[in-house]
């Protein structure tokens, strides 16, 4: 009988039909179950729809991407205060300091994010106060931008950190000077009354090394004090200025 209304319901939803009613059905008649796995053709769990987008790739940038910088202008970003105006010059976007943060126009949920990074080439300052920027998620959750070059701090503080709330699995040092983050991003989700029903969560490759692994965020990046917990719709992403001369370059994300 279960492989009756298996048989008789759209093909798309026959997968998960298939695996919860033969988890029920392997409880309750063991013998049965696999009786019917034994009857099963190699097609019986093939589906055909919906199909995946065709992507071609362009100077390491897939064809769905949305360009946040490419290096010509900052139009796609703004400031607190109005219009963005950090530095731009040679394909590459520096931290205007005093100018404050800029933030993406768009705002997104759920993402793939590729940003290159550069800490200065004048070298000064230790710690939190060497190369300091951050990328933040939605406009609440920084991944730390901080020179990692022989510049201890605290490792929940370090580059490719979860600021605050998570180290980075290792420190990761820059090949040729610019680091690569490859950031996948799950946005938590909250209920209408406002609360959080599913933490978000990050991954993060820098330099193609796994250094955040699908880490939950505890809530919103604080300096002081513990994360919060703030619902919130689609943010946007946001450059850090922290006073330092950081340089950016190749921005570029997916909606996930
Ligand atoms: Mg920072």
């Amino acid at each position: 009988m279960g492989l009756f209304v298996y048989l008789a319901i759209p093909k798309t939803q026959q997968m998960n039909f298939f695996l919860s009613s033969a988890l029920a059905t392997t409880l309750l008649f063991g013998a049965t179950a696999l009786q019917a796995q034994t009857n099963m053709k190699a097609s019986d769990t093939e589906y055909y729809s919906p199909v995946p987008p065709t992507l071609t790739i362009d100077h390491g940038i897939p064809s769905d991407a949305i360009v946040l910088f490419d290096g010509k202008d900052l139009s796609k970003w703004k400031s607190e205060k109005g219009k963005a105006n950090w530095t731009v010059a040679n394909n590459v976007l520096e931290v205007k300091p005093g100018a404050g943060a800029i933030e993406t126009n768009e705002h997104f949920t759920d993402f793939q994010l590729h940003v290159e990074w550069k800490s200065p080439e004048v070298i000064k300052g230790e710690g939190q106060g060497r190369g300091n920027s951050g990328i933040f998620l939605q406009g609440h959750y920084e991944i730390q931008v901080l020179d990692n070059n022989n510049n201890p701090t605290y490792v929940n503080g370090g580059a490719g950190s979860l600021y605050k709330q998570r180290p980075p699995l290792a420190q990761v040092i820059a090949p040729d000077k610019w680091h690569v983050y490859d950031i996948i991003y799950k946005a938590p989700q909250f209920s209408k009354d406002g609360i959080l029903t599913a933490k978000g969560t990050v991954t993060v490759l820098h330099n193609g090394v796994v250094v955040q692994n699908n880490t939950q965020i505890d809530g919103t990046t604080e300096y002081i004090g513990l994360p919060k917990q703030i619902s919130h719709g689609p943010g946007p992403i946001i450059l850090q200025d922290h006073g330092d001369l950081v340089q950016f370059r190749n921005i570029w994300l997916r909606k996930l």
